[in-house]
């Protein structure tokens, strides 16, 4: 996180090698020191020695358990220890903030879900704080020891940092949240986008797990993309993001927020497509629409009737994603291709329109086995926050911490 404690070389390997046995025990276990040596490619000293620190830091235990490979008496098999370490995953958005108290299974202990409201009087950086700091109190006879804070949140943000340039919905600029918790609470804080962070949760327990090459797109109030490339998020540890929802679409277009004109998510975005069809609706007489509310479950279930506006509209969000998707194909050339939207609704609209215009506009050879999925999570929640304490504990950085106490 602080660009100025890189460690060192040799820090480093001990670091790598700590989070590769401590995945593999997650993936596998029980599983016994040998069968580690093998998956891992370390010598069996080398297991035993990792093996004995996470043990005394009761980030692992033993178990007996039965070898497939051999019968008769069990064997020694190790698996983790979670339920005495937690964290906190929060979520912020638009008007509300959740937070949810996680062991290190994942498993939610405590979810609080509160309103989070913009003031003159005090900054947000100010009630952020106060938020954690009575979160904790009033939860405190259910806490077990802290490891780690994670925050998802939408906006301009720099991940290595943990700074927030700007935040939609609130008067917020060069906010230092990440440094700000740390030194408040004392604990490792991750800051990351909430685009970026799904991506990352579908990798590690959604729909795109194992993939290596994955391009995650959602379509929502905000639109934006992330990345997976070489089985890691792109960006992960940087200071900018995948920034496609600001790509100009249409040069005529309505102004976006952040200064340019006709971005795709003034033409792609769940409240740009409300307001498209309320326009063309007066000129629909027949549309199943004018019945009910126009929201995004009543276009949806007016598409999925046949309704031709309905249909319209949505397939025309499919065509605008379809092209931009279509360049990120010829520079990414995914294996896997995830949507998350509440027009997964109408996924028989929306998919085709999607996947047609991408086989028209990227590489033959790159876009012919794409598959078009919906994502596992229709709102991920806090884990966003959870994915971003696994990785943490995967790539060894988080886990180094914990035992050295
Ligand atoms: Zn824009």
């Amino acid at each position: 996180m602080n660009l100025y404690s890189q460690p060192g070389h040799i820090d480093q390997i001990k670091q790598t090698n700590a989070g590769v046995v401590y995945r593999l025990i997650d993936l596998y276990g029980p599983i016994s020191r040998i069968e580690l040596s093998k998956r891992a490619q370390l010598a069996p000293a080398s297991i035993t020695k990792i093996v004995r620190e996470m043990l005394d830091a009761h980030l692992v235990q033993e178990t007996e358990f039965q070898d497939p490979g051999s019968r008769g008496r069990p064997a020694i098999g190790l698996i983790l220890d979670t339920l005495a370490w937690h964290f906190l995953a929060i979520r912020i958005q638009p008007g509300q903030i959740t937070l949810t108290l996680r062991d290190l299974s994942t498993r939610a202990i405590q979810e609080d879900r509160l309103p989070l409201l913009a003031t003159p009087e005090k900054p947000l950086l100010q009630t952020l704080q106060d938020i954690v700091n009575d979160f904790f109190i009033r939860h405190q006879s259910k806490l077990e020891r802290l490891t780690a804070i994670a925050i998802t949140l939408p906006g301009l943000i720099n991940a290595a940092s943990g700074v927030v340039h700007r935040m939609p919905g609130y008067d917020v600029e060069e906010m230092p949240l990440g440094e700000t918790l740390a030194q408040r609470t004392g604990l490792p804080v991750f800051v990351q986008h909430d685009i970026s962070a799904w991506t990352l949760a579908e990798a590690l327990f959604g729909a795109s797990g194992g993939a290596q090459n994955v391009i995650q797109i959602v379509i929502d109030e905000t639109v934006g993309a992330g990345v997976i490339s070489g089985g890691q998020l792109l960006h992960k540890n940087g200071r900018t993001l995948v920034e496609i929802g600001h790509t100009q679409i249409d040069p005529y277009g309505q102004q976006c927020y952040c200064g340019n004109n006709g971005c795709l998510e003034t033409v792609a975005s769940t409240g740009s497509l409300l307001n498209l069809t309320a326009q063309r609706l007066p000129s629909q007489p027949e549309s199943l629409l004018h019945d009910a509310p126009l929201t995004i479950a009543s276009l949806c279930s007016a598409a999925q009737q046949g309704d031709r506006l309905a249909r319209d509209v949505i397939a025309g969000v499919g065509h605008h994603i379809g092209r931009m998707l279509a360049m990120m194909v010829n520079i990414f050339n995914p294996q896997q291709i995830l949507i998350g939207s509440p027009l997964n609704q109408a996924s028989d609209v929306l998919f085709p329109a999607v996947s047609s215009t991408i086989r028209q506009q990227a590489l033959p050879a790159y876009s012919r086995e794409i598959q078009l999925t919906p994502t596992a999570f229709n709102d991920p929640g806090t884990f966003g926050g959870a994915a971003l304490i696994k990785d943490a504990l995967y790539s060894g950085s988080l886990l180094v911490k914990l035992l050295q106490g």
